[in-house]
């Protein structure tokens, strides 16, 4: 017998059933589709609503896919904009938007490359957006951190993980904001949120937005 399978259909590889009681959908970075649903939940309901969820789904699933061919074998994007990585016999640098690794190398040079730029960067951004709303902080650092994207210190030292840069400029705003806004508030509570709302009003797509990007994290071991 032949199943065949319509590949163009968006369907799903695991219904986890538990005393939930709403259904959800989530795309791992394997890009496999998990449904979590109430037990009990008729299955058709549940198909019911993959295909109403169908191209969101297929979004996440594209972006899981070119995180796998996140590989430092052409192209990288950096604080939104695209670099070139070129494997070289010489030494590890930075010419314009072009990434020079060698070859036996290439991940750590691309690492100390990274750094620098997230130093400059990230540490310019978070004194433009906090003279634009009005925050104060101690300092900016950069770790290489996989388990955060921000962290704000009771001092108000700000630390940024380097990967953060490798996000969309709007994502990295994002959470450059929310660690400002963590030099007011530090727990995230109701009113940490009423003030990250009234600096960015579209905090909720930019919070969602950046679940999606934590593959990178997952990308360096
Ligand atoms: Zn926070």
């Amino acid at each position: 017998m032949n199943i065949c399978y319509n590949v163009n259909m968006t369907s799903y590889d695991k219904i986890i059933y538990s005393d939930r009681k709403t259904l959800a959908i989530t795309v791992d970075s394997d890009g496999k589709v998990i449904v979590r649903a109430p037990k009990k939940f008729p299955l058709k309901k549940i198909k019911e609503f993959i295909a109403k969820k169908e191209r969101w789904i297929n979004e996440k699933k594209e972006r899981v896919k070119n995180a796998k061919k996140f590989e430092l074998d052409s192209n990288v994007f950096v604080f939104g904009d695209e670099y070139k990585i070129i494997e070289t016999d010489g030494i590890t640098r930075l010419d314009g938007k072009i990434f020079y690794l060698p070859k036996d190398k290439k991940h750590d040079a691309f690492l100390s490359l990274l750094y620098d730029i997230a130093k400059e960067k990230l540490t310019l951004r978070t004194k433009y957006l906090a003279s634009r709303y009005s925050f104060s902080y101690n300092m900016v650092k950069i770790s290489f951190a996989k388990s955060y994207w921000g962290l704000c210190s009771a001092s108000n030292v700000i630390t940024y993980t380097a990967f953060l840069v490798l996000c969309p400029k709007d994502v990295i705003d994002y959470v450059i904001l929310h660690e400002l806004c963590h030099t007011v508030i530090k727990n995230h509570q109701k009113e940490f949120w009423k003030l990250v709302e009234s600096r960015k009003a579209l905090y909720k797509v930019q919070d969602d937005k950046l679940k999606e990007y934590s593959y990178i994290l997952k990308c360096f071991k």
